[in-house]
């Protein structure tokens, strides 16, 4: 019945996309980077061939507007982010984007103008691996962006507002970033599951029900650098022996508790040289929970672990919190209409929360949210292997459709 023509202009799009990377043996495209700069103009000018109005925000946020029936009319707001971690794959981020861009398309193509207008959004700040902080792409369109993040600074020294500038955007117009609270109907993001579930269950598309809140923290733990070979072993304050073990805390605190996981993916060694006792060790934590309360309980037995090791062993420690995000309920209104489009093209929906975060949940502070996940090879994310078919591209995309002609604000 399908001659899966959506889903193969989704996965050219998503290929043409992946060339822009700064890693010449794999994909990765930093925000502000060269590479997202290029994929930004190209997904610019691939907006204006689909006739959207294109514009760029004061944080790099690239926006393009397909107007309603009559002019000016509130907009559904649809997509996903542009950058990437490092070795990544084609499809996190990119993939909710392009769909937008390519069901606009469709639409223009037969000359559709619906009840409302879309808005493409293409992020750029999602998987917050250059910066302290993240989501700020999504934080400034909901209004809630402090302007002093734009101060935070990359490992380079550089900072988010002279990136900024570079990139071709104004961070002094952060206020004009804010998108008017009533002129929008809501904000949909297509994203690959990054799980198992839908592989599992035989199923190309799932509507998300709610995303786990997360929490990150930075510690410090200051002890005393000292000559490797003339500093007795019980006379020394070695910081990363010390981080050693409350990483281990990490570890163990949070397997304790069901749905919540903390992970150290971070660790910085000072001096950091083999004849030299580590002076000064920095990581970082990262815990999620689809309940807050959960999470947060992890997240105080964990610092109370830290600090009780610091306090034993006679070092300073310094734990300070980079980012928190509540878990964020999906809009039962939009989760029907998904539910109902998915039903309509002949899928089955499951219901499944997103462990992962996403622009989704900074969004939900100004519009309700809804997300539809697609089934990814192995659940496998963050990694060259990451992978889609085309089938369910195809999929994904006539849900997305049969979604916005059926919508009604
Ligand atoms: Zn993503």
């Amino acid at each position: 019945m399908s001659d899966l023509a959506l889903g193969r202009r989704l996965m050219d799009r998503l290929e043409a996309l992946a060339r822009f990377s700064d890693d010449a043996d794999g994909l990765e495209r930093l925000y502000l980077s060269s590479s997202h700069k290029r994929a930004a103009d190209a997904l610019a000018g691939w907006m204006r061939e689909a006739g959207l109005d294109v514009r760029l925000d004061a944080v790099g946020t690239l926006v393009g507007r397909y107007e309603g029936a009559a002019p000016g009319v509130p907009a559904l707001l649809v997509g996903s982010h542009i950058d990437t971690v490092r070795q990544a794959g084609k499809y996190d981020g990119a993939l909710g984007v392009l769909a937008a861009l390519t069901a606009v398309e469709a639409l223009a193509q037969s000359g559709e103008r619906l009840p409302f207008a879309i808005e493409v959004v293409a992020f750029g700040d999602e998987e917050g691996v250059r910066f302290p902080s993240t989501l700020r792409g999504s934080r400034a369109l909901a209004g809630t962006l402090d302007a002093a993040t734009l101060d935070e600074r990359d490992a380079s020294g550089t900072s988010v507002r002279d990136a900024l500038i570079a990139f071709g955007a104004d961070p002094d117009r952060l206020a004009e970033a804010a998108y008017p609270r009533d002129a929008a109907l809501g904000f949909v993001e297509l994203h690959i599951e990054q799980g198992p579930v839908l592989e599992r269950m035989s199923q190309p598309v799932g509507v998300v029900t709610a995303i786990n809140g997360a929490r990150r923290l930075s510690v410090v733990v200051q002890g005393t650098a000292g000559h490797a070979g003339t500093s007795p072993m019980n006379m020394r304050r070695d910081s990363l022996a010390a981080a050693a073990e409350m990483i281990l805390s990490v570890e163990r605190i949070a397997a304790e508790v069901r749905d919540v996981v903390a992970t150290v993916g971070v660790v910085d060694v000072r001096p950091g040289a083999v004849n030299v006792i580590p002076g000064e060790t920095r990581f970082t934590i990262d815990a999620r929970a689809p309940d807050d309360a959960a999470r947060d309980a992890v997240v105080e037995r964990i610092t109370t672990a830290i600090e009780g090791i610091a306090a034993r062993r006679g070092l300073a420690v310094h734990i300070s919190q980079t980012h928190a995000a509540p878990a964020t309920v999906c809009d039962p209104t939009l989760i029907a209409a998904l539910d109902a489009a998915a039903r309509a093209v002949g899928h089955q929906p499951v219901h499944l929360p997103s462990g992962a975060g996403h622009d989704a949940m900074a969004m939900a502070a100004l519009c309700p949210v809804a997300m539809l996940f697609v089934r990814c090879a192995g659940g496998v994310s963050h990694h060259p292997a990451e992978s889609i078919s085309l089938k369910d591209a195809d999929a994904a995309m006539r849900v997305l459709l049969h979604f916005l002609r059926a919508y009604r604000a």
